[in-house]
């Protein structure tokens, strides 16, 4: 499966993307929404996002918006990976159309288990 991780800390980058290569997923990453955007419109089969909050550019609740507003995009997971911990904060995510939330710091079981709520590993 592709996964497309997007957040502004190449260390966070390369910490998820680990994470999700040991599991079996190809890796697309970007530094902020625009240019995560321009991922998904070059790779129509990624399935998952892991999308950074605070970020320059375009953050993530604005990626998040942008994306569900494209009907081609519908399937594709978006994980919403922050350090905003307030309920309201999730809700806003999870209304703007984020599938799940995991916050920072997060361990690999963690971000695993949140996975495969979504049904990630099955396909
Ligand atoms: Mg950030």
């Amino acid at each position: 499966m592709q996964a497309l991780v997007i957040d502004d800390s190449r260390a966070v980058r390369l910490l998820i993307g680990d994470i999700l290569r040991q599991r079996g997923f190809e890796v697309a990453t970007a530094s902020d929404g625009q240019e995560g955007l321009e991922r998904l419109r070059e790779n129509p089969d990624i399935r998952l996002v892991l999308v950074d909050w605070n970020m320059p550019v375009m953050d993530g609740l604005e990626f998040i918006h942008a994306v569900r507003k494209v009907p081609a995009w519908d399937e594709v997971w978006l994980v919403m990976v922050t350090t905003e911990t307030e309920s309201e904060q999730v809700q806003r995510a999870i209304s703007a159309g984020a599938n799940e939330y995991v916050m920072k710091p997060f361990t690999a079981e963690v971000l695993v288990a949140k996975l495969s709520l979504l049904g990630a590993f099955e396909e």
